[in-house]
């Protein structure tokens, strides 16, 4: 190791920063978060510092008798020599130095860091590489949950009170594991305190009379988006990789079931219209089941689970039956179709307004209130199996839509497999015809889809099936 890396308690301790430019600006950032009483010497401040509330600051130039007194000193003047000057001085004196960009200069280096005060992760490639240092932050904070910092207060706050209950190192090892490895972490993380310390409660109380507590199962309701896995959340993909059992449907491609820990038991539920494997009731029934058996159980829904997916029926089940569940938001297929296919849903220029609908066919007719989808200025997107969404556009039309109004159906959105066929109300049936799409599909109607000529940007790689498509003079993009 070129480096030792400690953490420094520098709370109310003198720390002087030498120079005015951006960089000094972070670094007396850096050192006012952990506490430091910072100095500035610099003869003028750069425009950085007006975000620097209450900065300490001496307009003058360096001089060797600033670093009295001072536990560190960080040199950032953007001059060389001056760089060369403090460190120099500041050797001579026994002062931690820092030098920006000058490994040669410092006595210790800044690493990248990764903050969930308390808990904090820091990453150093001891000055060689700090381009990768980056990089590995920028993973380490996608795969670190926001609410970490929160889950080690938790623990702290307990600490003394397991300390006292649990004297056995051991067995204290083994509960703090349950609690931070488990549902009541999970609770803490997602911001269900009450429920974390109910839990913690009654497994300490367990552990204290030597007990086996029951398992506690979960359920987590989790939007996957529509399609391509780079639009999963954060949170999303942490439970993803926890569930011991995930339920998933046919909205789920492979390319985000991929990502369930690799152990976990997939449990196929089905969907398509009239080709349920398990009924609604049966899926609520099997999520609360399973989760009474002790299971973290995964609900994988395509898109936002809160729109058209009858998440919120699911999880009604769950709340009736007091087991413990959350919620996990996704991209509604409506935002990520419209997002890949370069229409906006609204624009100043076009539509105020952007409604959502879903209809199901009783007696072969569509149950929508077509004067709300007709008032001006406003975008409709309409969740339907594709079937539906051709008939949507034409029953508009004779309820009185203008014909010429634009249309654009995505088909796959956001997959590699994406299509779309924008025209207008009247010929859109037509040409989705044509490009035998497969579904799931969307329709978007308004004036924005006009926009998509200019902003379209996604063009995935062409997939063996498009390009045999293509070939057999199937259209594999936009037909107009
Ligand atoms: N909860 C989902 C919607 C479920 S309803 C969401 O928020 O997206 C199912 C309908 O969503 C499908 O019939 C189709 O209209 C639409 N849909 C879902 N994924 C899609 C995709 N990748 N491309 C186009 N439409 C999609």
């Amino acid at each position: 190791m070129k480096h030792l890396p400690v953490f420094l308690d520098i709370k109310d301790q003198p720390v002087l920063v030498v120079g005015g430019t951006v960089m000094a600006a972070r670094r007396w950032a850096t050192a006012t978060s952990a506490g430091a009483r910072v100095r500035v010497v610099a003869p003028k401040l750069s425009a950085a510092f007006e975000d620097c509330p209450e900065v300490v600051h001496e307009a003058k130039a360096f001089e060797e008798s600033d670093l009295d007194g001072m536990h560190l000193v960080f040199a950032a003047t953007g001059e060389e020599e001056e760089d060369v000057r403090v460190s120099a001085l500041a050797r001579k004196k026994g002062v931690a130095v820092n030098v920006v960009d000058r490994l040669d200069l410092c006595s210790f280096v800044m690493p990248s860091i990764v903050d969930r005060s308390p808990v904090v992760v820091a990453i150093s490639s001891s000055g060689d590489a700090p381009i990768l240092s980056r990089l590995l932050r920028a993973k380490l904070e996608a795969l670190l949950p926001s609410g970490l910092g929160r889950l080690a207060n938790f623990a702290g706050s307990c600490r003394q009170q397991v300390n006292s209950l649990i004297t056995d190192p051991v067995r204290r090892r083994r509960f703090w594991e349950r609690i931070v490895g488990g549902p009541a972490a999970e609770y803490v993380l997602a911001g269900q305190q009450e429920a974390a310390d109910e839990l913690f409660d009654k497994t300490l109380e367990a552990e204290c009379r030597d007990q086996e507590l029951p398992v506690q199962g979960e359920v987590y309701l989790v939007g996957s988006g529509p399609g391509d896995p780079d639009l999963l959340t954060f949170r999303a993909l942490r439970l993803m990789q926890q569930a011991d059992v995930v339920l998933h449907d046919r909205l789920v491609p492979d390319a985000i079931l991929d990502l369930v820990r690799r152990d976990a038991e997939r449990v196929f539920v089905g969907k398509k219209r009239g080709d349920h494997v398990l009924a609604q009731e049966d899926i609520s029934q099997m999520l609360a089941d399973l989760a009474r058996q002790g299971h973290r159980v995964l609900r994988l829904k395509g898109g936002d689970p809160f729109m058209f997916g009858r998440g919120g029926e699911e999880i009604e089940v769950l709340a009736d039956a007091g087991i413990p569940f959350q919620v996990v938001p996704g991209v509604t297929a409506a935002n990520g179709c419209a997002a890949y296919a370069g229409i906006p849903l609204t624009h100043r220029d076009h539509a105020q307004a952007c409604i959502f609908v879903t209809g199901h066919t009783k007696d072969g007719k569509l149950d929508l209130n077509w004067h709300s989808l007709m008032q001006p200025n406003q975008t409709v997107v309409v969740f339907m199996g594709l079937g539906a969404l051709v008939n949507v556009a034409g029953q508009l039309v004779e309820h009185g839509a203008n014909p010429d109004l634009p249309a654009a159906v995505v088909d796959n959105g956001t997959r590699e497999r994406q299509q779309v066929v924008s025209g207008t109300l009247s010929d859109v049936a037509d040409r989705v015809a044509k490009a035998e799409f497969e579904g799931p599909a969307i329709l978007i109607v308004g004036t924005v889809v006009t926009l998509r000529d200019k902003l379209s940007w996604f063009a995935p790689p062409a997939s063996d099936d498009a390009a045999a498509g293509f070939l057999s003079g199937r259209a594999s993009d936009d037909s107009n």
